[in-house]
């Protein structure tokens, strides 16, 4: 199989591209590539099946990031089994059928579909929810080590009374008579005369609901709050999501649920900065020690390890511990540890302590501080030069 192209080039859209941008593109597309356009055409069934699924990442906020962050492998679980499937996991119908609508005017019968020729999608049939969003917050430790977490989530969950059809039990659906159970009306107006719109009574349907069910008010779905445990996996980064399976809205007809996305903030740690997958420890020395070299410990993700400092090290030098970072997540590979020496010039010190810096001071040579002698030369040569012009 070849290679999944990008959603971005699938649209023909920049990266940067906003929900108009994305809209209009898709548009242009489904439009091209419509089943009912193209009877029979292969191919451009498949290019309307990747435009669509480009679309349903690239519309919906949450899945773009992840998108965005991991690419393809980022998706895996975004939809059911066996990856996207327009028929289960396309949740724009009703925008495709204005669009469409709009632009083939009458004679499109306001549904869409593969097989026999644009066979009407069953209204009434079970809908994937919409995917959440919520925050939350971790520690840096939290986020560097991965934690189980139990979260109260509130979402919107099928009726247990009607189990989610929103009929009363006993009642059946009828058929609307707004649209006479065409599930559309026409529409005067437009460059067309006439056009055709979902029925705004029956949503498309068809029909309506003759008593509605009490506990749901006809909805199908209630508000509802659980509480989940989740894994938050090792090495994730402040704005990164985690995403728990199934844990979304209802979707319509007691569809299956969406799912939740946890945006995790990550709070700062007092010892060390992240950069991507990278530790930076800033280690305050003594100069003492920075000059006659020795060893220290440092704490790494890993446990405590015991830095060597060479004799004569220079303050702000960097040693790299290789693989001793944030440990490897998604597509980003385990980050290294960055430690900067920074000399701290020693404070409150005390008569004897002084004394021994002024015997240091007054044995110094010029191969005490090689940089700053030639520095001093070089300033010499340079207060000489301007007397002369002078
Ligand atoms: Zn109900
Ligand atoms: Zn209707």
């Amino acid at each position: 199989m070849a290679a999944k192209r990008d959603y971005y080039e699938v649209l023909g859209v920049e990266k940067s591209a906003d929900a108009e941008a994305i809209k209009k593109a898709y548009r242009k597309l489904a439009m091209k590539y419509h089943p009912d356009r193209n009877q029979g055409d292969k191919e451009a069934e498949e290019k309307f099946k990747e435009a669509s699924e480009a679309y349903e990442v690239l519309s919906d906020e949450s899945k773009r990031r992840m998108y965005d962050q991991y690419g393809h492998d980022g998706m895996k679980n975004a939809f059911g089994g066996g990856g996207f499937n327009f028929d289960r996991d396309f949740t724009h119908g009703a925008d495709l059928n204005d669009i469409l609508n709009q632009f083939f005017g009458g004679g499109f019968g306001g549904g869409f579909g593969f097989g026999g020729g644009g066979r009407r999608r069953d209204p009434n049939a079970p809908q994937r929810g919409e995917d959440t969003e919520m925050r939350i917050r971790l520690s840096f430790e939290d986020a560097l080590f991965g934690i189980q977490k139990d979260i109260r989530i509130h979402a919107a969950v099928s009726c247990p009374d009607c189990n989610g059809s929103g009929a009363e039990a006993g009642s059946k659906r009828a058929t609307c008579k707004h649209c006479g159970g065409s599930g559309v009306v026409q529409q005067r107006g437009g460059f067309f005369g006439m056009f055709q719109q979902t029925c705004p009574v029956c949503q498309g349907s068809g029909s309506v609901i003759e008593k509605p069910c009490r506990k749901c008010r006809g909805d199908g779905k209630i508000a509802s709050d659980e509480t989940v445990t989740v894994t938050v996996p090792a090495g994730i980064a402040d704005g990164m999501s985690v995403r728990v399976a199934g844990k979304g809205n209802a979707g319509d007809n007691n569809g299956p649920r969406g799912d939740l996305y946890l945006r995790c903030s990550v709070a700062e740690s007092e010892l060390f900065e992240r950069e991507g997958q990278d530790l930076i420890l800033r280690l305050s020395v003594s100069p003492v020690l920075l000059a006659l070299g020795g060893e220290i410990p440092v704490e790494t993700p890993n446990g405590t390890g015991t830095l060597k400092i060479k004799p004569g090290t220079q303050n702000g030098s960097v040693q790299r511990l290789r693989g001793q970072g944030v440990c490897a997540i998604g597509r980003h590979p385990a980050g290294d540890l960055h430690i900067v020496l920074i000399a701290e010039t020693p404070q409150s010190l005390t008569k004897d302590q002084l004394k021994l810096l002024e015997q240091l001071r007054e044995a110094e040579s010029e191969k005490t501080f090689p940089t700053r002698t030639k520095q001093q030369k070089a300033a010499k040569a340079f207060a000489e030069r301007r007397a002369k012009k002078a």
